[in-house]
């Protein structure tokens, strides 16, 4: 997909990049063990993602908090110091970057072990939890393991859609659901949690081939995952679905579809936790309704992800619910079907 990729690489060409920022910081709730635990998430800047670098994935403006230029061990060491100050007894530690943890171009694996085995050692922590492309999980993740221990490690891994066609040709993700399964066998083989990320509605997709695709997604990655968490659409600057967006040629997910996906995807096993973080929820470059009842929904879509508690799956009443399903039902014909 020669095309997509010069698309992608011309959106971010217009994009100026800043000087080293400090780490970014927040305490959030997730999930350990299947109960609401207090989470601390950390986002550190590196040089990036160097797919994103390459291209980049169709929807992601990640891109924008990294530092193509380099920046060294001691600066990143640094930010990680600085971030931990934060530390409020959080069991979990989630460390990102805008791209791979595992990536040795961004962090070496000699100091991947010293942020990890400085996390490992505040007083409450039980889960690290860190992200990366499938490409850079290899056998090395168990001393890394190993290094953290008895704290649980936990690698995630944004596949977006078990679908080759559309991870080619609507989000240009660089890997196929073969890589995945790869990455996600040494995972699993070194006993290590599993999460894995779906899109909901890339580029292309009608509504209705979005809430199709996550839920095959998902079918296709049960196995393997101890969490599934879908991840719907936020609009992000200087991206192709931004270009999209702006000549009204793509709207985010509806909140509904949403509720369906978790509904269908709840049935399937009770042994992966399933979530959804919404990003930007309610409002125009996020997943949205009609407005009146965006609140209700997402609390309802936070409340079941942080509880797996099926009764925050019910349906709000509102209006806009039809508009919704004459969507379903009308946007294939008025569009063309993509797939
Ligand atoms: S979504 Fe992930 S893999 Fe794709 S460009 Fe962004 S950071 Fe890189
Ligand atoms: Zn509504």
């Amino acid at each position: 997909m020669k095309g997509l990729q010069e698309f992608s690489r011309s959106m971010h060409k217009r994009y100026r990049y800043h000087k080293l920022r400090q780490s970014r910081v927040w305490q959030e709730y997730d999930t350990l063990n299947g109960k609401k635990t207090p989470a601390l998430t950390i986002i550190i800047q590196t040089t990036g993602c160097r797919w994103a670098h390459h291209s980049g994935c169709t929807m992601c403006g990640y891109f924008r908090d990294s530092l193509p230029g380099g920046i060294d061990e001691t600066q990143i060491i640094s930010q990680m110091d600085k971030a931990l100050e934060k530390y409020a007894g959080e069991s979990i530690i989630k460390i990102f970057t805008s791209g791979s943890f595992l990536d040795s171009k961004e962090i070496s694996f000699h100091t991947q072990k010293k942020i990890l085995k400085e996390v490992a050692k505040k007083p409450h922590v039980k889960k690290i939890s860190i992200e990366s492309r499938p490409e850079y999980v290899t056998d090395k993740i168990e001393e890394l393991a190993q290094t953290i221990k008895p704290v649980a490690f936990e690698v995630s891994i944004g596949l977006e859609s078990a679908n080759d066609h559309i991870l080619e040709k609507s989000i240009n993700k660089g890997f196929l659901f073969n890589d995945w399964l790869k990455a996600a066998k040494c995972i699993r083989e070194h006993n290590l949690d599993l999460k894995t990320y779906l899109l909901i509605k890339p580029a292309f997709l009608t509504e209705r081939e979005a809430i199709e695709d996550c839920i095959q997604s998902a079918g296709k990655i049960l196995d393997f995952s101890t969490t599934i968490s879908f991840n719907p659409v936020n609009i992000h600057s200087y991206t192709m679905l931004e270009w999209l967006w702006n000549r009204g040629e793509y709207r985010p997910p509806w909140l509904w579809s949403i509720m369906s996906i978790l509904k269908e995807v709840n049935h399937l096993d009770d042994k992966t936790h399933i979530q959804c973080d919404i990003i930007a929820g309610g409002q125009k470059r996020g997943a949205h309704n009609c407005g009146k009842c965006d609140k209700k929904i997402l609390d309802n879509i936070n409340n079941f992800s942080l509880s797996q508690n099926e009764k925050f799956l019910v349906d709000v009443e509102c209006e806009c619910k039809k508009k919704w399903e004459g969507i379903l039902e009308l946007e294939g014909f008025t569009k063309g079907f993509y797939f």
